[in-house]
């Protein structure tokens, strides 16, 4: 079972979860808000086989952390996944859009500049302005637009642009959710839950709710479970050549 998108290090009991994980085998992608959670995210998991570290800088930190742009540049050799980065077009955060558009920018350069990355992205009520700047930076590396919230319209055009998508319970739980999920290309998605932030039955969602994700897929592409875990792994494991393609090994 995969979890491509989640925030490890803000569950209350981080080793708990990491280790949970493990004698579950989950593959996790543990995204980070702030460069400065990296180094602490990667000691957490560094004898755990299938979870992985993104370096990211959340939207929503955008104004406060856009000082740790100098501690991104620094770490992003070193990093195989980038995010949660993105933008957040919500009124709660319009003081900050400048701000938020200088990080995106930013971070879609250096991502350039070191030869591309996977990407999981933030795009609430932003999707086309992070479309937009996905276009401006084509030699950023892979987009994985996260818990997709768009209209169909700009669906169409982040598939076209390349982009993956991770679908997650929380996603999934609304209609709109399933149907943008019924239209992503397959060999295209992954499972996620944006736990602790996504919620299942009212709680926060753990890694392994990624399991109700499956179940819906299963719903949604008419297959069984087996063919839904195993296109989902051939998707993770082409996901992860590419990241392992993009880092040098260091001396
Ligand atoms: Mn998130």
């Amino acid at each position: 079972m995969i979890d491509f998108h989640c925030h490890l290090d803000l569950y209350p009991d981080p080793p708990g979860i990491a280790a949970e994980c493990v004698a579950r085998g989950l593959y996790v992608l543990a995204v980070t808000t702030t460069p400065s959670a990296w180094k602490g995210s990667s000691s957490l998991v560094s004898d755990k086989g299938r979870i992985r570290v993104a370096l990211g800088l959340h939207p929503q930190l955008a104004l406060e952390r856009k000082s740790e742009l100098r501690l991104f540049d620094e770490l992003l050799p070193k990093a195989r996944y980038i995010g949660e980065i993105g933008l957040d077009g919500g009124q709660e955060y319009r003081l900050s859009w400048n701000d938020q558009i200088e990080v995106f920018d930013h971070v879609l350069s250096r991502c350039s500049s070191v030869g591309g990355r996977v990407m999981t992205i933030h795009s609430r009520r932003a999707v086309t302005p992070v479309l937009d700047y996905i276009e401006r930076h084509p030699g950023a590396g892979l987009p994985i637009l996260h818990w997709y919230s768009g209209s169909k319209k700009e669906l169409s055009r982040a598939i076209a642009l390349g982009c993956w998508f991770s679908v997650g319970p929380a996603m999934l739980a609304h209609e709109r959710g399933r149907a943008m999920a019924a239209t992503m290309p397959r060999n295209r998605v992954l499972t996620e839950t944006d736990g602790p932030f996504g919620l299942v039955n009212g709680r926060s969602a753990l890694p392994w709710d990624a399991e109700q994700a499956i179940q819906i897929l299963c719903e949604l592409w008419g297959r069984d479970k087996g063919y839904v875990h195993d296109l989902l792994r051939e998707n993770l494991h082409k996901i992860g050549r590419l990241a392992e393609s993009k880092v040098k090994p260091s001396a």
